[in-house]
């Protein structure tokens, strides 16, 4: 050994027990300290700089640090890294860097090397409903563009009478190792195979049905079974109908996004659902039974008698079914509302006059002021006139 190495904790100035954001904070500011972009030509800033990013590159790593723990520097000698040469391989600096600091570590440092198997891309989709329908439930079908196995080779991408060969770069393992110089000394990365991009193998002879891709796009229908209590910008899922995964892996999901359609008289927020309903005077002053429309049909209200407008009463149970359980329900609001006649006989004219003289005589309320105002005692008038001014403000 050429020289003797400072504990890692040592070099990061952290505690043995520090945990991982500490241990990226300890290492961030040295980086920033001594970063050869920030010391140019000062070959100790440099064997600093080093040195930290080693000490980084082990204790940021659950198992290297693990190793180091236990058996010290003496984990990693003779390692894949070669003399004199640290392997970083596996170290993500990332995060550390940004785009604050150029890449030392090696360029093409990619991600996604992995050939082992992967779930396929979820698709997407919408379909239009009613508002009952997001109430009640409906089944809806829906059509999409899948990939499907080619039936021609069967998925394999070959031309039929032909097999798809190992891939001889990457012997069938989809991975490339290759080894690059930098700042370092030799870093080893890993990368998807650039000859069969990860499959692990060769189509000599394409499949002319599906141009080597094992699959071929397909219209399919499927059915959706929308659930009762939906709302606007829900996804129903279907699992398993979505693009084909790779290397095995399963097929991904379809997501339905629901688009509800708005109601003439219905609003909804979550369960509940609200209305506004006019009522007669007649209703309102006397009482009675009205008809208000609900989801579940058209229901009979008693009002009380002197319901004031804007009212709001409570249809429980009337509301939108809940997605857990259906039989559980929101509530149905509705405001009663007061309407003004505006188009009356001259019956209907004659006897509100009747009814208004009977019940405070308010439509001849200004005219008694004025009588009142000339009966007065003249040292009252004074008041009289304000009452008038502030009555017509
Ligand atoms: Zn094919
Ligand atoms: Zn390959």
């Amino acid at each position: 050994m050429a020289e003797q190495k400072r504990d890692y904790y040592e070099v990061l100035g952290v505690d043995r027990n520090a945990d991982e954001a500490a241990i990226k904070k300890a290492y961030r500011g040295l980086a920033k300290k001594y970063h050869p972009d920030v010391n140019p030509g000062n070959a100790e800033a440099e064997k600093k700089f080093k040195e930290a990013s080693e000490a980084y590159a082990v204790l940021s790593d659950p198992e290297k640090r693990r190793q180091y723990d236990q058996f010290g520097h003496a984990a990693f000698e003779g390692g894949a890294g070669g003399a004199g040469g640290f392997d970083f391989s596996g170290t993500d600096f990332s995060d550390i860097f940004g785009d604050i600091f150029g890449d030392f570590f090696g360029g093409g440092r990619s991600r996604g090397a992995n050939n082992g198997p992967m779930k396929g891309a979820n698709l997407r989709t919408s379909i239009r409903i009613t508002f009952e329908e997001a109430v009640f439930g409906c089944e809806k079908e829906i059509e999409l563009t899948v990939k499907e196995t080619c039936k021609t080779c069967k998925g394999s991408g070959a031309k039929p009478g032909t097999s798809p060969e190992t891939c001889s770069k990457c012997g069938g393992k989809g991975q490339v190792v290759f080894t690059s110089q930098s700042f370092f000394g030799t870093v080893r990365n890993v990368q998807a195979c650039p000859d069969c991009q990860g499959t692990g193998k060769i189509i000599r002879e394409k499949c002319a049905d599906c141009r080597g891709t094992g699959y071929v796009p397909m219209k399919k229908r499927y059915a959706v079974d929308i659930p009762a209590g939906i709302d606007n910008g829900q996804c129903k899922r279907l699992p398993g109908l979505g693009e084909p995964g790779t290397n095995g892996g399963p097929r991904g999901d379809v997501l339905v996004e629901v688009v509800v359609g708005r109601h003439p008289i219905f609003q909804r927020q979550d369960y509940n659902i609200f209305s506004t309903v006019p009522i007669s005077f007649a209703v309102a002053a006397l009482g009675g039974e009205i008809v208000i429309d609900t989801v579940d049909g058209k229901v009979i209200y008693d009002v009380k008698a002197g319901t004031q407008t804007d009212t709001k009463v409570r249809l429980k149970g009337k509301g939108v079914p809940t997605l857990r359980n259906k039989e559980v329900r929101g509530d149905h609001y509705v405001t009663l509302v007061v309407e003004v006649p505006d188009k009356l006989s001259h019956e209907a004219r004659e006897l509100l006059r009747q009814f208004d003289a009977e019940s405070g005589d308010s439509l001849n309320a200004a005219k008694n002021l004025q009588k009142e105002e000339k009966t007065s005692d003249p040292k009252d008038s004074k008041d009289g006139k304000d009452k008038k001014k502030k009555f017509w403000k």
